[in-house]
This record gives C-alpha cells, sequence and structure tokens, in this order.
C-alpha cells in the first residue's frame, strides 16, 4: 500500500508518562507505515512545559486555531508532589483549561462501544456523548457561611450607579449557607454553538436540559439561548441532516436516557454534566474506552483521551515491569482527528483509513484479546490479556486483514 497523503497538518501535542509511551506506539505500528504523516508538533510534556515557562501549551492552542485539528495526548496536571518529582519553577495550569480557555470550546465525551462489553443499561446498543458546559455556575461561586439573624439579599448595581436589590433570605431561625453564582450569555451562547456544530458533525440528535420550571430566570435564560440560537443558526441544517435538536427538564431527561438505545448527545449544565459523564462513563463500562473532543464555536476540533496518563502503570514501566495498558481511547483520538483532516481537506483515503483503524480496534477487543482493565470487565469471553505493545500489534495485525 502506497503511504497517504496529507495537505494540511494536525497539530499535535504529545504528552506525558505511559500515554507518551502508548503516543510513540501508535505512531510506530499503526499510523506512519501508513500515512505520510505532516504534523505541526508541540511537546506539552511537563518537562517541555517547565522549559518554555507553559509557552508551549498557549503556542500549541493558537495552531489549533490555524489549522483546525489537533490530537492531543494525556497530560500531567502539576499538584505539590509533581513539584518535586519534576523539579518545577511554577504549578503550571492545567494544559487542558489553558487550552479550553484559548479556543473557547465545549468537550464532548463519548465511549467507544464493543459488542462483547456490555453497559449496564442493557437497552443501550450506542453511544451517548455528554457536553458538559465547562463555565460559571458552582465552579464560580461566592459562599458565605450566616449566623441566626442574618439577613442575606443580592445586589446589582449597573454602570450608572443604579442599584436593585432582593431578598434571599432572613436567617430568623437558624444558621445557614449562602451561594452566589453567575453565567454570561455569550459563555452560554459558545456552548450552544458548539454543541450544534458537534451534532451536525456526527449527524445525532441533541438534547438539551436544564430546570426551568425552578430557575425560572437563570435556567430559563440557558433554555432561551439555545432555542435562539438554534432557530437562527441550525434548524434548517438539521433538518436537512435528518436530525433533532430539543430541550426537556432534566428529570425527563435522565428517565429518557436510561429508557434510550443510545445515539444522541446530551447538553448540560456545568454540575450536571460533571457528574452525569461519570455515570455515563461507568455504566458504558470503562474509562479506557471513553474518548473526548474539545469543539469551539468557530469550529476547531481538538480530540484526546479521556483518561489521565496512567501514572501507576509508566512507574511499573520504569522499572522494566510489563504492563498492560489500555490504549483504545489514545488510537480513537488519532482516528478522529485524521478523519477530520480528511474531511476538511477533502483526502477520501484519510477517512478510510481513520473508519479502519476504528474497525480494525474493535474487532481485536470483539476477538477476545484484551488488555487488563477489559480482561477484567470480559470474565469468561476474553481469550488472552495482552501487554500495552502486543495489544496494540494485534490490532495491527487487524488492521492488515482490512486494508
Ligand atoms: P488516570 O491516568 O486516568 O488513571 C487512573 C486509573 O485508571 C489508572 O491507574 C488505571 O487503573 C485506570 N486507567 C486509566 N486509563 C487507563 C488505560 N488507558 N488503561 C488501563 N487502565 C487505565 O488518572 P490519575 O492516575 O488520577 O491521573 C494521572 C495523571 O493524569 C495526573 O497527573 C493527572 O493530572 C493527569 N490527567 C490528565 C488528563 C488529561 O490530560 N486529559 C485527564 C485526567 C488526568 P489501575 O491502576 O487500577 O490499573
Ligand atoms: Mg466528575
Amino acid at each position: 500500500m502506497k503511504k497517504i497523503e496529507m495537505i494540511n497538518p494536525l497539530v499535535e501535542m504529545n504528552g506525558d508518562e505511559m500515554t507518551r509511551i502508548i503516543w510513540g506506539l501508535i505512531k510506530d505500528e499503526l499510523i506512519n507505515p501508513y500515512i505520510k504523516l505532516k504534523t505541526e508538533y508541540y511537546d506539552l510534556g511537563l518537562k517541555n512545559r517547565n522549559k518554555t515557562a507553559d509557552k508551549v501549551t498557549i503556542e500549541a492552542a493558537n495552531a489549533t486555531k490555524k489549522y483546525g485539528v489537533a490530537v492531543k495526548c494525556a497530560t500531567i496536571t502539576p499538584n505539590k508532589a509533581r513539584l518535586n518529582e519534576y523539579n518545577l519553577d511554577e504549578l503550571w495550569k492545567s494544559p487542558n483549561a489553558t487550552i479550553r480557555a484559548i479556543l473557547d470550546g465545549t468537550v464532548f465525551r463519548k465511549p467507544i462501544v464493543v459488542n462483547n462489553i456490555k453497559p449496564y443499561v442493557k437497552g443501550w446498543n450506542k453511544p451517548i456523548t455528554i457536553a458538559r458546559h465547562a463555565y460559571g455556575d458552582i465552579y464560580k461561586s461566592t459562599e458565605i457561611k450566616c449566623n441566626k439573624g442574618d439577613s442575606v439579599s443580592i445586589l446589582v448595581e449597573n454602570q450608572n450607579g443604579e442599584k436593585e436589590k432582593k431578598i434571599i433570605h432572613e436567617f430568623s431561625n437558624s444558621d445557614g449557607i449562602v451561594m452566589g453564582m453567575h453565567n454570561s450569555n455569550s459563555s452560554i451562547e459558545s456552548f450552544a454553538h458548539s454543541c450544534f456544530k458537534y451534532a451536525l458533525d456526527c449527524k445525532e440528535d441533541l438534547w438539551f436540559s436544564a430546570k426551568d420550571t425552578i430557575s425560572k430566570i437563570y435556567d430559563h435564560e440557558f433554555k432561551d439561548i439555545f432555542d435562539d440560537i438554534f432557530n437562527n443558526y441550525y434548524k434548517d441544517l438539521f433538518m436537512e441532516n435528518n436530525i433533532e435538536y430539543f430541550y426537556t427538564l432534566i428529570d425527563d431527561a435522565v428517565a429518557r436516557v436510561i429508557k434510550s438505545e443510545g445515539g444522541f448527545i446530551w447538553a448540560c449544565k456545568n454540575y450536571d454534566g460533571d457528574v452525569m459523564s461519570d455515570l455515563i462513563a461507568t455504566a458504558f463500562g470503562s474509562l479506557a474506552m471513553m474518548t473526548s473532543v474539545l469543539v469551539s464555536p468557530n469550529g476547531y476540533f481538538e480530540y484526546e483521551a479521556a483518561h489521565g496518563t496512567v501514572q501507576r502503570h509508566y512507574y511499573k514501566y520504569l522499572k522494566g515491569e510489563e504492563t498492560s495498558t489500555n490504549s483504545v481511547a489514545t488510537i480513537f483520538a488519532w482516528t478522529g482527528a485524521l478523519r477530520k483532516r480528511g474531511e476538511l481537506d477533502n483526502i477520501d483515503e484519510l477517512i478510510t483509513f481513520s473508519n479502519k483503524l476504528e474497525k480494525a480496534t474493535i474487532n481485536t477487543i470483539e476477538s477476545g484479546l484484551v488488555t487488563k482493565d477489559l480482561a477484567l470487565l470480559l470474565k469468561d469471553n476474553c481469550k488472552q490479556s495482552l501487554n500495552t505493545e502486543d495489544f496494540i500489534k494485534a490490532i495491527r495485525r487487524q488492521l492488515e486483514l482490512i486494508l
């Protein structure tokens, strides 16, 4: 087979620990033999972030704006322990937070479904994608403890000094607690655009849920913004693509999600998305099988695995011990990015190759050849539990069969 040529580069962001090892293996075994890979490379490994005072993260995000598509390896978000381990000059910010702030994007998490790992919910036979609005609400709130006798109100002062005040609560009988939170229309609008764009991209229905019956101003504003943007920009496109958008109460949404067969995108407010994404990931089987893509309202895409750098496995690897780390979500980050590059640049071979690599990965798992994490889920149906390298080689053999 002649190697597939690319036109525009992918933005490649390398990362840390075990996922960095897997990154190299995937490129060597599954990408470079088949594609004349064109990437603009950024090393987001913690060492290089420290060396560049984290400028490399900003450059990588800006390159994503330039080229439109990025693929990212998991990276360490430093804490105190990492400060010593890597002799850091500073506790650098989470690269994902930096990139998200620059691209103003929304993260979509989607499980990879295989027929021999059954979701806990029997009816689910297609993936459910969670879109979490990652700005504001309780994550940027101000909280105060109150004493019995306190009076709490909310005060808004406009630019002319005019004030509007509303009583929240008079703590006449008991001590208590109070919280003030906000969101901005511009952030909700970006979230809505990203959701509609992603739904069109995957040709799946979009659900949005909130609690507007109780929160008649706050949550209602979310609902209205989604409705306006849908009607003004996306209604016709959704019709052409035979997909649907609807809003429903969060209570109704959870009931419908459980009764559904999957195959849709569920857009959630910040807290709902935080909780529901963990619920969906667990219910589908394994964090190692969860992909993640950041979609900006301008239509830039950054693909990655939802899991971290798998530190525990890396320390074993450093000691020369055998590891069995699941590379599936990282492989799907590559296929997602390559397919998107193919679509944007009209390279059919790149799209076909990405589909085949995904198929080969799924075939490998469905044939009972898996890493340890999945072997535990498959129990008796596991033919062989493979180490990190051999699992990737098994995928390559499947790929050779279907190319
Ligand atoms: P983690 O890397 O997701 O791993 C937690 C545990 O989940 C692992 O120890 C392993 O369980 C299992 N696991 C996760 N991915 C797996 C895979 N591909 N194959 C097999 N098992 C897998 O989370 P963490 O240990 O809490 O975080 C490690 C580092 O990752 C931290 O420095 C954190 O900042 C970073 N992180 C980065 C991202 C990102 O870049 N997007 C996201 C999350 C965390 P067993 O040990 O039981 O085998
Ligand atoms: Mg969570």
